[in-house]
C-alpha cells in the first residue's frame, strides 16, 4: 500500500499513504488527495451526498404535470445508475467502506423511489 508519488506542491518523492508529510515542504497527504484512486474516491463521496439531493429537488419540481414527471423519473434513474457503488468498486479500501456506500445508496434511492411512487399514485388530475 505504500507507493511512491511526487509531492503535488514541490515534486519531492513521498509515500501515497494517508497522513504522510512531505519532508521538503510540509505538504500532508489527506484522505482525499493521495493518489488518483483517492481523488476518485473524493469525487465519489461528493456524488453520494449530492446526487440524492439533486434527484429530490428535480422530483419536487417535476410533479407539476405528467410530462415533467417522466423527465424527472428519467433523471432520477440516470443519476442513481451513475452514482451506483458497483461502478466504483475498485476505489474502496475496506469492506466497511463498500458496505457503507451501498447502504447509503440503497437508502437514498429507496426514499426517492417511494416519493416518486406516491406522486404517481396521487395521479395528475388537471
Ligand atoms: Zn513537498
Amino acid at each position: 500500500m505504500s507507493e511512491i508519488m511526487n509531492c503535488p506542491e514541490c515534486n519531492h518523492e513521498i509515500l501515497t499513504r494517508m497522513g504522510t508529510i512531505c519532508p521538503n515542504c510540509g505538504y500532508t497527504v489527506g484522505y482525499f488527495n493521495g493518489d488518483g484512486k483517492r481523488k476518485k474516491y473524493g469525487k465519489f463521496f461528493a456524488l453520494t451526498v449530492f446526487i440524492p439531493f439533486i434527484s429530490f429537488v428535480t422530483i419536487l419540481f417535476a410533479q407539476m404535470n405528467k410530462y415533467t414527471m417522466i423527465v424527472g423519473i428519467a433523471i432520477f434513474f440516470y443519476l442513481a445508475i451513475k452514482s451506483c457503488p458497483l461502478l466504483f468498486k475498485d476505489i474502496f479500501l475496506t469492506k466497511f467502506e463498500r458496505i457503507f456506500f451501498w447502504l447509503v445508496w440503497i437508502f437514498a434511492n429507496s426514499l426517492l423511489f417511494a416519493l416518486i411512487f406516491n406522486i404517481l399514485k396521487k395521479g395528475f388530475e388537471g
